[in-house]
């Protein structure tokens, strides 16, 4: 393992640095519309694209910068340094572009992939069913196969950003196959097709990202396959491989908040004495110190390892398990130093207007999204430490 960053790399990060001081990040306050929030990001996008940050590691004839997997860590380090909120097209960016870049026919990767990263089109991830998540495999939503295309008919649920997007990659069932994986193909949907029905969910943090969304009879034109009729579920594999892996992003926001939660706790004080002198939060934020440095190094050995060319495997779950947790305890901490003002949102005298008690509520999603901290236990159990798998 090598813990350190070439020469180029240094000079990458300190190239961002100074782009980022010129071209600060906005500042969002909780009162916007979701609405508004989108418009501010796909912006704050377009910027950072223009200044050559997004998919700095995409190939050049695709409007990437050809660079390392590095320098892609690099990025996320330094824009979560920024306080950059995270791009509006992170699903495009993130899933979908490695995803039609690896499999995409030449025409798809030409139309597609540049309003990725400049945030002209967003994109939606069409898999989860409100009977198909942990186990997506079971998905029955159809696309029946015609001349030309497919019908799609069926229903998908936490589509994060659906109201929003352009574009969706959808996983539907055109052929019933011997297993429940056979028979799924890879589908590009026009979210502005007639037959779809996209109905936001609200979640307990205020917001509407999530949506329901019904698909009655909508066409889709057979161009719009990614690889081939009925092996859909290899292409999401691609997909789902880049949900996971290593998080720099989560390690600086945590980093930024265990120093938060430190000067807080020596800051303020509560029934007589200073937060740091109460032995409960010291534990608490001793055991935060460690973790943050725990999850720093699970992520240089991901990284270490990829950028050597090899690939990840069960290794991505420990990561996703690790760092999912450990958010939720450390909100938990930020909560405890907060006391009774962490029922408050938005109130102006609590830390940062609210953004702890917003977080909290927020992270309570890491546990479930790329695969619930249940499923990556179960594939750690089975792929590393050999256990069989639960009957049924
Ligand atoms: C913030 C967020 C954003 C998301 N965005 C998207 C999106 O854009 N597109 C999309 O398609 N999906 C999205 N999802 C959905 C997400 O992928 C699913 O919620 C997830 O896969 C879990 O599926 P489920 O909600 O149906 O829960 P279920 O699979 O029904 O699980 C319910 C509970 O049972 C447990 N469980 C299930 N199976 C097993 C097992 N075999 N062994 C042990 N325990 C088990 C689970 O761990 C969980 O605790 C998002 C979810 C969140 C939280």
């Amino acid at each position: 393992m090598d813990l350190r960053f070439s020469a180029d790399q240094e000079e990458f990060r300190n190239q961002l640095r100074q782009w980022l001081e010129r071209h600060p990040p906005p500042e969002l306050p909780p009162e916007l519309s979701l609405a508004e929030e989108v418009r501010q990001l796909r912006q704050w996008q377009r910027t950072l694209w223009r200044g050559g940050w997004v998919g700095v590691h995409w190939p050049r004839e695709y409007g990437g910068r050809g660079g390392s997997l590095g320098e892609h860590y690099i990025l996320q380090e330094e824009l979560a340094r920024a306080r950059s909120p995270e791009l509006i097209g992170r699903i495009g960016v993130n899933l979908v572009g490695p995803t039609l870049i690896a499999h995409g026919t030449e025409e798809q990767k030409r139309r597609f992939l540049l309003p990725i990263l400049t945030a002209e089109e967003i994109w939606c991830q069409l898999f989860s069913e409100p009977g198909a998540g942990s186990d997506l495999a079971s998905l029955r939503c159809r696309a029946e196969p015609a001349e030309g295309g497919f019908w799609v008919t069926g229903e998908k649920v936490w589509t994060s950003y659906a109201q929003f997007a352009r574009w969706g990659v959808l996983l539907a069932r055109t052929a019933a196959g011997k297993k429940k994986t056979e028979g799924i193909t890879f589908l590009i949907v026009d979210m502005q097709s007639s037959g779809i029905e996209v109905r936001p969910l609200r979640q307990m943090t205020g917001s509407e990202e999530f949506n329901q969304v019904r698909f009655d009879r909508v066409w889709v034109p057979r161009e719009q396959v990614v690889g081939e009729e009925g092996r859909g579920w290899h292409i999401a594999q691609t997909t789902l491989s880049h949900e996971r892996g290593t998080s720099p992003r989560q390690l600086v926001i945590h980093r930024i908040l265990l120093h938060e939660m430190l000067s807080v706790a020596r800051r303020e004080r509560r029934a007589d004495e200073t937060l740091s002198a109460n032995p409960l939060l010291r534990q608490e934020l001793a055991q935060a110190c460690i973790e943050v440095e725990l999850f720093k190094l699970f992520n240089w050995r991901v990284l270490s390892r990829l950028q050597r060319g090899e690939t990840l495997g069960a290794e991505a779950s420990v990561v996703k398990l690790f760092w999912s947790e450990m958010s939720q305890r450390m909100h938990e901490t930020a909560m405890h130093l907060l006391g009774p003002r962490a029922l408050l949102l938005a109130d102006p005298q609590t830390f940062a207007h609210g953004r702890w008690a917003r977080s909290y509520l927020y992270y309570r999603a890491a546990t479930i999204f790329a695969g619930t901290s249940e499923i990556q236990r179960n594939i750690l159990a089975q792929r590393v430490l050999g256990l069989p798998r639960e009957p049924g």
